[in-house]
């Protein structure tokens, strides 16, 4: 098992940099998006990693509820969606260890893993992974290579490794290359660009023996969801082709394998006798 298959769990006012005090106003439809990820995830019998806001959690306590009986796995995407390197140390330990908590006492089940909103861990915010640590996390999956106006670290290992200084296992963003373009494996990279581009991806790093991390999130299953005023950046990767993503993920379930992200660093760990160490000095810019 090579590839990981992430959900971060939010609505679609979630995903644009709308503020938290104005969620109310917005329309609520995340259960329409999520219910046709879990229709393919139980087609293909594949579990997944479903990254949380701790407002989702609750506010929807039974599907929170559901999604561990079904077997996938839960981990924290903060609690109000905001950038980490928006944010002072304190609040984002507030935010984390509330999530943590709000998953643990809805599902019984530990909550190891995080995703920082818009990977948001940055050559900025890297002091967010000690405390992470500190919190009880053990696998953080916030970084991400390519760098973009939102995230990105120039120096990200593209591998599954460990944080030298803390005792915490990252597993980025996976990037591939296409006619000298740089990509990363989901989102509205996988909506904007055809199909056989990732797929052309994921086969040539898994015949080198590399692991990948495919992200998505729910609303981009929801075609019809509302169009909010928003940065025109914001805009193009938020709408762009939002109805090939079901038949696009469909097929990438037929052509490939995926398990939690927890699942696939265990087998890293069986696969390659020693996991790389790389201090955060050397993800510094
Ligand atoms: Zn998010």
């Amino acid at each position: 098992m090579t590839n990981a298959f992430s959900i971060d769990l939010e609505d679609w006012y979630h995903g644009i940099e709308l503020p938290y005090s104005s969620w109310s106003q917005y329309e609520r439809r995340l259960e329409v998006g999520h219910y046709k990820i879990l229709e393919l995830l139980d087609k293909y019998s594949v579990k997944a990693t479903f990254f949380t806001l701790g407002w989702i959690a609750d506010h929807y306590p039974d599907l929170i509820k559901e999604i561990t009986s079904l077997g996938h796995e839960l981990g924290s995407h903060s609690y109000s969606h905001e950038k980490v390197y928006n944010q002072s140390r304190d609040v984002f330990r507030q935010e984390i260890r509330r999530t943590k908590k709000t998953i643990e006492d809805l599902t019984g089940q530990k909550v190891i893993s995080h995703r920082s909103p818009f990977f948001s861990i940055t050559d900025k915010s890297l002091w967010a992974l000690e405390i992470l640590a500190q919190e009880g996390y053990e696998i953080d999956c916030s970084l991400s290579r390519i760098k973009t106006w939102r995230y990105g670290i120039d120096n990200c290992p593209d591998t599954i490794f460990n944080i030298s200084e803390y005792d915490i296992t990252e597993f980025p963003t996976t990037t591939f290359q296409i006619f000298n373009k740089n990509l990363n494996m989901g989102g509205a990279y996988f909506r904007i660009f055809p199909y056989s581009y990732t797929a052309r991806g994921i086969k040539d790093r898994q015949q080198s023996g590399q692991y990948n991390m495919f992200y998505v999130h729910p609303w981009e299953y929801d075609p019809d969801h509302p169009k909010a005023k928003m940065e025109w950046k914001a805009k193009l990767t938020h709408y762009s082709r939002l109805k090939k993503m079901y038949p696009n993920t469909e097929q990438l379930f037929k052509d490939f394998d995926f398990g939690t992200v927890s699942a696939v660093i265990e087998d890293f760990k069986k696969q390659n006798k020693s996991i790389p160490h790389v201090s955060i000095e050397d993800l510094k810019d």
